[in-house]
């Protein structure tokens, strides 16, 4: 069994510890929040008194970070403490650039490295159903298959370092304007009288079925935004893919208005809600909510 170090105990590594445990590998974790570290602590995480500390004797090293700076930032801290042949994950969703400045920083002391965002939210944490969209050589991916599926179900190497991050991006455009879909599909059937439920219900069997119908439309339905995804994390991720789009001389416009959305929920104090909470901004221009 490998020994792993978990840098980043929050809503997400948490639980991905969780699940390595189970399998009887010797996870140690670090955050810098307290209170993240007696949460893990608690579900059998041996707790490191520093990041360097906590993989000092790891095998595999994985980095469950906000964003690209943390990722940078830990990276160039912890690599000096790596042991040989130690193998490097980021599972966080960060920019490309980020990804492969941190992935430049473990080739030159030839430590071998992959971006692995997910996607699946707590609840695929949580279930080890994530997707996890890898970017990296062929022999580090093969190496640590096994440990991803600890965590996940549908693995995919995608490519060299950074298209993982590439990949995440493409997923997190597709959830925004879903939820910016469904929202307006919910708020348009509740305004013109129909039942917001049995709308969805009816929907579910049909072309327009999808996971964000199903899932976010009942948050929509129940009024339950607590998070799950908040949407200042999907903020960020729609950040990347609008610098990426501006690099890249694309245009992207209905990512922009979708982002526009998110940052009016923020405006309207909801940094921290669940991102389906994004229904709120059109029911605040509609002056109707989907349900009560
Ligand atoms: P989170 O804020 O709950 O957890 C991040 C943790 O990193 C925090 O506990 C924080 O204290 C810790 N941290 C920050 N800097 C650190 C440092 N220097 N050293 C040690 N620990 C440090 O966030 P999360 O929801 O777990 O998300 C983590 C990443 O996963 C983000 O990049 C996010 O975009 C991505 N993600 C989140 C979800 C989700 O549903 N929450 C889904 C998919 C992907």
């Amino acid at each position: 069994m490998p020994n792993i170090g978990l840098i980043g105990l929050g809503n997400m590594g948490a639980p991905m510890a969780a699940n390595l445990l189970k399998s009887g590998d010797h996870v140690v974790g670090f955050d810098v929040i307290a209170a993240a570290r007696q949460a893990s602590a608690q579900l059998g995480v041996e707790i490191a008194s520093s990041a360097k500390a906590s993989v000092e004797s790891a095998d595999i090293v994985i980095t469950m970070l906000p964003a690209g700076e943390h990722v940078r930032a830990v990276w160039a801290e912890i690599l000096p403490a790596a042991k040989r042949g130690a193998l490097f994950i980021d599972c966080s969703t960060i920019d490309v650039t980020s990804a492969r400045a941190a992935h430049g920083l473990a080739t030159e002391r030839g430590i071998a490295s992959l971006d692995a965002p997910v996607s699946g939210g707590e609840v695929g944490a949580k279930a080890a159903s994530l997707t996890i969209m890898v970017g990296g050589p062929e022999r580090a991916f093969a190496k640590v298959k096994p440990l991803f599926e600890l965590m996940g179900k549908n693995i995919t190497l995608v490519g060299g370092n950074g298209d993982g991050q590439t990949t995440k991006v493409a997923n997190q455009i597709i959830v925004a304007l879903t939820i910016e879909a469904v929202g307006e599909a919910l708020l348009f059937a509740s305004r013109a009288g129909a039942d917001p439920g049995k709308v969805r219900q009816a929907l579910m069997g049909g072309f327009a079925s999808s996971r964000v119908l199903e899932v976010h439309g009942e948050r929509m339905i129940k009024r339950t935004f607590d998070p799950g995804f908040r949407i200042e994390l999907h903020q960020k991720d729609l950040s990347l893919a609008l610098q990426g789009a501006r690099a890249l001389s694309l245009s992207l416009p209905n990512t922009a208005m979708t982002q526009e959305l998110f940052n009016a929920a923020a405006a309207l104090g909801g940094k921290g809600w669940d991102h389906s909470g994004l229904v709120r901004v059109l029911e605040h221009l509609a002056h109707h909510q989907v349900a009560k």
